[in-house]
């Protein structure tokens, strides 16, 4: 038998249902804000990745899904494709390409789609995965650069959360400081890394050269001593990158929405540029280790780095997949979503008659399932008991009077009710 592929799944009913409202309210909610949707290739060129998600990321060096494209005439060259690990670089991509710059205007674009690292799966985290993500990117005089950007991008998300309904979650925040700060700190983490390396872990060993930032990201409990003990970046930021961030505080600390100071939070990818974050939940929210639900920040050098003009930017990836584990976990057994009726013809002969009272019902709007004349009555009620609020009984008597028996579960009410008045009935709490 042929399965899917590890660290790939099948999404079915009922979860997808949760899906779609987590899909739903996340456009809804972007709507209110003034974003509108992007979609960019699943695949792109792999340079776009090693150059805007960087190198010596785990991202581009372990994980991506990476093929050579033969050509297939001899106008085409061959080309590394890499199925998109993120979605930020292809929407920069997207930018520049389109010259969306040129309109002056602030670009404020949402997509939602998968990704595909190839990771270590475990609980809430897969091979290919779901990110709904933001970006926020145009010229400088459009604004993209302000605090209030990313305030504002922050708020949302707070708000995204709260309308569903995830709980206890908390937000770190930090500030990486700009393209002048880092090479400053780099240094001084460098030379702070010199003498303890020896005693680290050897990934951390391997960065310490390559990519000292990322040795802020390990996770061996043996590091974590020497890693606190490190330079924190907040010391090397310059006078802007400090009153940027400061900014970024005041106006969330006006809106009232909470966040920690998190001076390690430097996150995965080598894009970002002063603000970063990360929103987790709780312990016991379906999550296990991978508590972070989603991840994002600045970038105002990314769009320089793929070839484009000078647009800063920032943005988000949500985890969707760990969202709804969330939710699932935070909503415990949560009563599944019923239809509005179930409708039971009493012998084959009422088939045709039931299942043009359907049409009627779905025309008006309601959710409706038919069953079978075939069926035994006991059968019916506990079919209809488990997807429906009411059972609809249409038997020879009902139609030839044009009636129909409707029986609502929660209250065992049983009644009459003439069909031109079953969409009003059925609709009723
Ligand atoms: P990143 O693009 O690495 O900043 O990740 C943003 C968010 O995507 C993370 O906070 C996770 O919620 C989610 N994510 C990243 N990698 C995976 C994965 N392999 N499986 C599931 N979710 C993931």
């Amino acid at each position: 038998m042929v399965k899917a592929i590890r660290g790939t799944r099948d999404l079915l009913p009922p979860d997808t249902q949760l899906w779609n409202r987590v899909e739903t309210t996340a456009r809804a909610v972007f709507a209110r804000y003034g974003f509108g949707e992007i979609r960019t290739p699943i695949f792109e060129a792999t340079e776009l990745f090693v150059r805007g998600v960087g190198e010596e990321t785990d991202v581009v060096s372990k994980e991506m899904y990476t093929w050579e494209d033969r050509a297939r005439a001899a106008s085409e060259k061959a080309q590394q494709l890499t199925l998109r690990p993120e979605n930020t670089a292809g929407v920069v991509r997207a930018y520049i390409e389109h010259k969306l710059g040129e309109t002056g205007q602030l670009q404020k674009l949402y997509y939602i789609g998968p990704q595909f690292r190839r990771e270590r799966p475990q609980r809430g985290r897969y091979r290919q995965f779901w990110q709904i993500g933001v970006e926020v990117i145009g010229p400088p005089s459009s604004g993209s650069e302000s605090a209030i950007r990313d305030a504002e991008v922050l708020e949302m998300l707070a708000s995204l959360l709260d309308e569903l309904g995830v709980k206890g979650w908390r937000l770190a925040l930090n500030s990486v400081g700009s393209s002048s700060d880092r090479p400053k700190y780099l240094a001084a983490l460098k030379a702070a890394l010199e003498p303890v390396k020896a005693t680290m872990c050897e990934d951390c060993q391997r960065r310490a050269e390559t990519n000292p930032l990322r040795v802020l990201d390990c996770k061996v409990p043996e590091d974590q001593a020497t890693i606190d003990a490190l330079p924190k970046i907040a010391e090397y930021l310059d006078e802007a990158s400090q009153q940027h961030f400061a900014q970024v505080q005041a106006a969330l600390d006006a809106c009232g929405v909470a966040y920690e100071v998190a001076p390690r939070l430097v996150r995965g990818l080598d894009y970002y540029t002063r603000t970063t974050f990360e929103f987790t939940v709780p312990d016991g929210s379906g999550l296990g280790t991978q508590n972070a639900l989603l991840g994002g920040g600045r970038y105002d050098g990314l769009s320089e780095m793929l070839g484009g003009p000078k647009a800063p930017g920032i943005g988000f990836a949500i985890g969707e997949d760990r969202l709804i584990l969330t939710l699932q976990a935070q909503a415990g057994e949560a009563a599944a979503n019923k239809i509005d009726a179930y409708i039971a013809p009493l012998g084959v002969e009422q088939n045709s008659a039931a299942l043009a009272l359907a049409r009627q019902l779905r025309r008006g709007g309601l959710s409706v399932e038919v069953g079978d004349g075939s069926f035994r009555l006991k059968k019916s009620f506990e079919t209809a008991d488990r997807v429906a609020r009411r059972v609809v009984l249409l038997g020879e008597d009902e139609v030839a009077n044009g009636v129909a028996t409707v029986k609502t579960f929660a209250t065992g009410e049983q009644s009459r009710v003439v069909l031109g008045e079953l969409v009003s009935a059925l609709s009723a709490a």
